[in-house]
């Protein structure tokens, strides 16, 4: 299984060959920030609207928005994220000492970042039908409480 890997700014530092930016330069960025107070909603007319988020801004918060995005990409290109299958995914979010030369998208670690390249690497790794099946068995999780 590939993982999350940091980018580097340090002179020398160089991409994996096996690694692909997710940054905000590519388009699989999060379009959300962690103090985001709205979203625009382009479909309501141009200048777009704003529709406050009730929720204080977070980082869970902006992690939340970037899933449905990236199922919303989905929805309108099934393929969106095949380019990523079976690559380490680099962002510019912490990484924990342990963790300095990767970490698996499924692992969840309290020292390492929150990030967002997690879930583009667990959607871009999973087979479709499997991904459907995990969605669906989440809803009714949640619906169930
Ligand atoms: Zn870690
Ligand atoms: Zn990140």
């Amino acid at each position: 299984m590939p993982k999350r890997i940091k980018l580097g700014r340090t002179k020398g530092w160089r991409m994996p060959t096996n690694a692909k930016k997710v940054d905000r330069s590519t388009r699989y960025g999060n379009p959300y920030g962690p103090k985001q107070i709205g979203i625009c909603v382009t479909s309501w007319g141009y200048p777009a609207p704003i529709l406050p988020l009730r929720e204080p801004p977070s980082l869970e918060r902006a992690l939340d928005l970037y899933t449905a995005h990236a199922h919303t990409q989905l929805e309108h290109d099934p393929d969106f994220f095949e380019p990523l299958r079976g690559y380490d995914l680099g962002c510019w979010c912490k990484l924990c000492e342990r963790h300095k030369h990767g970490k698996p998208f499924l692992e969840n670690c309290p020292d390492c970042a929150p990030c967002h390249a997690d879930i583009v690497g667990i959607i871009a790794n999973f087979e479709r039908g499997d991904l459907a099946v995990a969605l669906e068995r989440r809803n009714i999780d949640e619906a169930s409480k």
